[in-house]
Order: C-alpha cells, then structure tokens, then sequence
C-alpha cells in the first residue's frame, strides 16, 4: 500500500512527510534539525527531556512524540525557543556534576555538543553540585550517577534476549537514579556494554578498559558542531 503523504511547513517552508511520522524524524529526513537528547532513533520516544519543543499550531509540544499531520505548521526556530532549549542544558549542566575534561564521553557527550552549541561557558544558575554515587561492580561497564540526565535510553534500549531491561529506575523525585539489575546485567556481553555506553548521551553508562580508544580532539563533536550532520534548523 502506498504511504500517504502530508503537506507541513517548518518555520515557513514547505516539506513533505508520510502521515504519522514524529515530527522530529519528519524533520530530519527533510535535512532540519531540532535539538534533542531524550531521543534515540530506533528506540520509543519518550517526550522527557523537552528539548525538542516547537511550537505547533500555536501550541508548545515534543517533536520527537507528536506525529505530522497535514497542513500542520510547525514553529523550530524562535528567539523563544532557543532560549528555552538553552535553559533545559543549563538545568541539566547544574543539576549533575558534569566535568567534561576528565569524562570519557568528551567529544561524543550530546549534552556537552549542546552546550558547545548554545555558547554554555557559566550557566546562570547555581551548581548544585550533588553527591552521587559511582558504580563500578559489573565486571563491564559502570555507571556514574553524577552524569545522568534521567532520559531513559539506555531503560528503553538495553535488554536482554527475553525483552527485559538491564537498566531501571529506583526511588522517586529528586532522587530518582538510575540502577543497574546486578543479575540480568551480571553476564552483559562486550557488545551490550558498547551499545549501553552509546546509547548513553552523557558519560553516565561507560564500557570499561575503554579509555581514550579515540583521542581528544578527533572525536565527532570535537570537530562538528551537533545536528550539523542533518542540516540547518529551518
Ligand atoms: S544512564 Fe545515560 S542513558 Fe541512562 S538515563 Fe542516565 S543519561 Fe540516560
């Protein structure tokens, strides 16, 4: 059967999508992007970080989870939403403790590339600066609760053969973290931890004796600013 195909506009210009794609990916495929980070392509989305807000018709709604229709104008880039995006990785920057020279996500760390983006160099709220916790007993990864931003990757992304995830999240509110399952994830392949460590936007989730593989300064975001890779904005 053929797809049907709607008519939308982003910031003004036309493009064309199959009825039902999320506007994030719509977008994508149309060579514009929109900031994000809760999302994974591949992965259900999530709608958690609010990163990828856009005005739709008006009203202020998640592009990753909210699907094209035709004739639907969509609002990317604005003074108001770029300034809101920029809030959101300011928030997650002071929320953590994020100390990019020393974590081996640097250069790959979504949230550092946003930072880069937005022109981050003093977030104009107060560190928080909170104690965490770092868990180093899987014989192969570890998790370093201080970097987490909470968006629920690697829970969606990393399961076993029998669908159950590796990942979970314990307590609730501000002490939500999250925690690993000792036994499903006991026996995680080389190739699972990988793909936890890559699905991970910041340096929470690392591979270990993984260190350096790739040196400082020939890593993606060392070298392109993020979202470049699928277009402009509008
Ligand atoms: S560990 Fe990484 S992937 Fe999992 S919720 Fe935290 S930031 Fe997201």
């Amino acid at each position: 059967m053929m797809a049907t195909l709607v008519n939308f506009k982003i910031d003004g210009k036309e493009y064309l999508a199959e009825e039902g794609t999320f506007i994030l990916a719509a977008a994508k495929d149309n060579g514009v992007y929109i900031p994000s980070l809760c999302n994974f392509e591949g992965i259900k989305p999530k709608g958690s970080c609010r990163m990828c807000t856009v005005r739709v018709n008006g009203n202020l709604m998640t592009a990753c989870t909210t699907r094209v229709f035709d004739r639907m104008e969509i609002v990317n880039m604005s003074d108001e939403l770029e300034e809101l995006r920029r809030g959101i990785v300011e928030l997650m920057l002071t929320e953590g403790n994020h100390f990019c020279p020393s974590c081996e996500k640097s250069g790959f760390c979504e949230l550092q590339a946003l930072a880069y983006r937005y022109r981050i160099s003093s977030p104009r709220f107060p560190y928080l600066s909170p104690d965490r916790p770092v868990e180093s007993k899987n014989p192969k990864i570890m998790k370093d609760q201080n970097r987490c931003i909470l968006c629920k990757r690697c829970i969606r992304a990393i399961k076993d053969e029998n669908g159950k995830s590796l990942f979970a999240f314990k307590n609730r509110g501000y002490q939500v973290v999250i925690s690993i399952d000792t036994e499903l994830a006991g026996g995680i392949s080389d190739e699972l931890a990988q793909k936890a460590m890559d699905i991970c936007p910041v340096g929470a989730i690392l591979k270990k004796r993984n260190g350096f593989k790739v040196p400082i300064g020939e890593r993606p975001f060392d070298k392109v600013e993020i979202g470049s890779e699928v277009g402009t904005m509008s």
